[in-house]
């Protein structure tokens, strides 16, 4: 069943392709994660639809760069605030496709809102410079010009976020844009061009493509008058769509995934630091590519840490987003379903002890009751790769380098987290830590106003912040003769 909206009309269909909404009779079904009842269709378009897509986004540069920076400002703001003036709409489409509480997915559409407000401010401020020449009959001056044609593909995790994060600053410099949007929350994506198109975004500048998903990458990754290749999404999809990027040298951004370690040192608020893991483990479920993957725990503390942590999961209550309360909704489907289970599993057969849940959860088939094993041996599954579910695994430790060494024992490098009271151990972990971004004392880094992104295996470039809009920038230099 559908969501009851207050205005029907956000719930959409079709693909949009140079301002057209475009049906298909081959389509593929969405399913609400929750109870696998499919709630609507999308069409199955592949290299065709995606070539007339960035034909459309191709020649809709010109018109789009021809307005300001405050003229592209004024339409992504625009954008932003017919987000949030629709906010409980976004929020119960994202929840009946990709499963968060609601609350949850009203604080996304907030969030996703943030970049087009941020970007939609930064448009104004690219600047180039004028230097100081090597020979007196010579002008050098460096300006910075939009890629061009960008092409994304996001994941289903943050369905409205992970594109207005890459569609904020690409428009905002000049850019247009093709996106590929997950088939398992197309509905977002939708709701959100329907959007823009009443922002006073022109056609051709955003187009949402959804269907074959190799096939609409090939033309992403291949297509020559695409100038920028932004993906979000698994390290392994990542790292093949990247390798086809290079034959014709695409600029490349990839958000890719992590294995965030969540360090508590002997002298951490441990209350502080219960509240700050629920935050980073278990918000959306444990599917955040910033999820908390490892609790890395000093031995003094280990004990009350995780008894206070087994508590407090304890209350988290589990239950369908759009039907009630609800702190954890269902997994995205069986198979992640089954990858928790597997890693659960490992983690006991190798000397691990629940302390809570470890078992599916009556709410219904993709649910998992929230977990927590202690006695976790660091060569355990979950120690190396991404769980992507609602499972804390606690390991020890006695000396802060021995912390720092099982922390950077991975190739992912997105987030990690400590909690410390001590200052000057602060400065050494932001040092030493091999991650994009380290949360100190907290368990939630993402903003708007910050750059994120990975280092290592994690992923090429930022979003977010001032250092968000380089990535669609290019460098020109123009040598003059005077
Ligand atoms: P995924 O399987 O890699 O899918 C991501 C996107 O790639 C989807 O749109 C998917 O399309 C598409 N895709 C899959 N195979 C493709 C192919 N052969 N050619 C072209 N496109 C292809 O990842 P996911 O399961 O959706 O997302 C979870 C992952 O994303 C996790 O690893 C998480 O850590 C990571 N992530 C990272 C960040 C970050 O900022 N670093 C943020 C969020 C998530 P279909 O869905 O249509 O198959």
């Amino acid at each position: 069943m559908r969501p009851d909206l207050s205005r029907a009309d956000l719930w959409r269909e079709d693909c949009y392709i140079a301002g057209v909404w475009r049906s298909g009779d081959e389509r593929i079904a969405v399913d609400n994660p929750a109870n696998g009842e499919t709630i609507g269709s999308v069409p199955f378009m592949g290299t065709a639809e995606t070539e007339e897509a960035v034909t459309a986004a191709d020649a809709a540069l010109p018109e789009w760069q021809r307005l300001t920076g405050k003229e592209r400002g004024a339409i992504l703001r625009r954008w932003a605030a017919l987000m949030l003036e629709h906010c409980e709409d976004l929020a119960r489409i994202t929840t009946a496709e990709q499963g968060k509480p609601l609350a949850e997915a009203r604080g996304e559409v907030v969030y996703a809102a943030a970049f087009l407000e941020w970007f939609g401010e930064e448009a104004r401020r690219v600047r180039g410079e004028v230097l100081t020449p090597h020979a007196s009959d010579r002008r050098l001056v460096v300006s910075r010009r939009p890629i061009g044609v960008v092409g994304a593909i996001t994941p289903w995790n943050f369905p409205l976020a992970m594109i207005t994060r890459k569609a904020g600053p690409a428009l905002a410099v000049g850019c247009t844009f093709v996106i590929k949007p997950s088939e398992f929350t197309p509905f977002s994506a939708m709701a959100l061009a329907l959007l823009g198109e009443e922002a006073g975004i022109p056609p051709g500048v955003f187009n949402v493509v959804t269907g074959d998903a190799p096939a609409i990458g090939e033309v992403l990754t291949e297509d020559v008058r695409v100038g920028k290749f932004t993906f979000t999404g698994s390290t392994a999809v990542g790292k093949m769509l990247a390798a086809r990027c290079a034959g014709t040298v695409k600029r490349v951004s990839l958000e890719l995934g992590g294995n965030a370690p969540f360090i508590v040192f002997e002298d951490a608020d441990i209350d502080a630091a219960v509240e700050g893991a629920i935050t980073s483990k278990f918000r959306n479920t444990g599917q955040t590519c910033v999820c908390a993957n490892r609790f890395i725990v000093h031995d003094d503390v280990y004990e009350r840490f995780a008894e206070k942590l087994a508590a407090r999961v304890g209350q988290m209550i589990v239950g369908a987003g759009l039907e009630g309360p609800s702190d954890q909704g269902p997994l995205i489907d069986e198979r992640a379903l089954a990858k928790v289970e597997d890693h659960v599993a490992d983690a006991l057969a190798r000397g691990g002890r629940l302390l809570a849940g470890g078992k599916r959860h009556a709410a219904g088939a993709n649910f998992y009751t929230p977990t927590v094993i202690v006695n976790v041996a660091p060569d355990a599954r979950l120690c190396h790769e991404e769980t992507f579910g609602p499972v804390a695994g606690l390991i020890r430790f006695r000396t802060e380098d021995e912390a720092i060494r099982l922390a950077n024992d991975t190739r992912a490098g997105l987030a990690a987290y400590a909690y410390t009271r001590d200052a000057s151990r602060h400065w050494r972990l932001s040092e030493q830590l091999k991650y994009g971004m380290v949360g100190l004392n907290t368990g939630l880094v993402s903003t708007e106003v910050a750059p994120f992104g990975g280092v290592k295996e994690s992923g090429i470039g930022r979003e977010g912040s001032h250092l968000g809009i380089d990535d669609y920038l290019e460098t020109r230099l123009a040598c003059i003769a005077v």
